[in-house]
């Protein structure tokens, strides 16, 4: 994938401003009201994360594939979970789980000091690591391996936000949550699933179901995942990470994190796709 151009990013037909505008309508009827995250979402191109067949259905309030098995969530999910990963304000370490094409992962580094993302399924990842790259998102770190285990590493986190539904919490993720932290992920099986938020306290872990909502398991082994999307299993037998240069985050940004109100958050400009505005 070559870097992507203005003209790219912009979009004509399907995928311009005008057919954006119309998905940001659809996303404030159904609730979401963050100016923000309506902001981020309108000007997030979409349509360079899906495959080019499916470019022109790019805003649609729709889930679509993106190879290998798995599908982009629908935007109102994407917005709403977004919205709930900075209801107090912009978090400095986020952990998403399940980077898939990388949609979210963009829009949480738009809001985000820094992400860090796990997906298990290798091509998948590898084809997002190149475009993650393309984009310019500079604050986000994605690695090749199992989200059931968290990314101990980088822990404490103020937000994990998960793109697929374990039938139980993991306690790997619950321990790699900072206190004053928020995780947010579907939980249950097939049609019974519920968004999950889980703030942890200085009292303990504070849950509160949201919605009820449909995504994909979150694959008990990397095997089921290479199995689903018709790989090699061996392939996935090696971790890989690569850091796509680290966000330095300067004093005001930390200030700016800590202070921050629900509505009042800048997005960091981090990536040219916003210069085609
Ligand atoms: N937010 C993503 C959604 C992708 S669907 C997007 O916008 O594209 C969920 C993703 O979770 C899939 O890519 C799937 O491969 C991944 N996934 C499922 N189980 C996983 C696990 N145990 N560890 C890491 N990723 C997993």
């Amino acid at each position: 994938m070559t870097p992507q151009s203005e003209g790219q990013l912009r979009g004509i037909g399907m995928t311009s401003a005008r057919t954006r505008a119309r998905l940001i309508v659809k996303l404030k009827e159904m609730g979401i009201c963050h100016p923000q995250v309506l902001d981020l979402i309108e000007h997030m191109p979409r349509h360079l994360f899906v495959d080019e067949a499916f470019a022109s259905r790019a805003y649609e309030n729709a889930a679509l594939p993106i190879g290998f098995g798995q599908t982009i969530s629908q935007p109102y999910t994407v917005a709403r979970m977004t919205e709930l990963a900075i209801v107090r304000g912009s978090p400095s370490n986020v952990l998403e789980i399940g980077t898939g094409c990388g949609y979210q992962t963009a829009l949480l580094s738009q809001v985000a000091g820094k992400v860090a993302s796990i997906e298990c399924v290798e091509p998948l990842y590898k084809k997002t690591t190149e475009r993650i790259k393309n984009m310019g998102f500079k604050n986000v770190t994605l690695k090749l391996g199992d989200g059931y285990e968290g990314w101990p590493s980088k822990a404490p986190f103020d937000v994990i936000l998960a793109a697929a539904a374990p039938e139980e919490v993991p306690q790997a993720l619950l321990d790699q949550l900072a206190e004053g932290g928020r995780l947010i992920m579907p939980v249950g099986r097939g049609g019974e699933q519920v968004l999950r938020v889980i703030d942890r306290t200085a009292r303990g872990f504070v849950t509160e179901d949201i919605e009820s909502v449909t995504f994909v398991p979150l694959v008990k082994a990397v095997q089921d995942a290479a199995e689903a999307a018709g790989e090699e299993i061996m392939t996935l037998t090696t971790r890989t990470e690569t850091t796509l240069t680290n966000a330095t985050r300067t004093s005001a940004a930390r200030a700016e994190t800590s202070g921050a109100k629900s509505g009042s958050t800048n997005s960091r400009t981090t990536s040219k796709y916003r210069a085609s505005r």
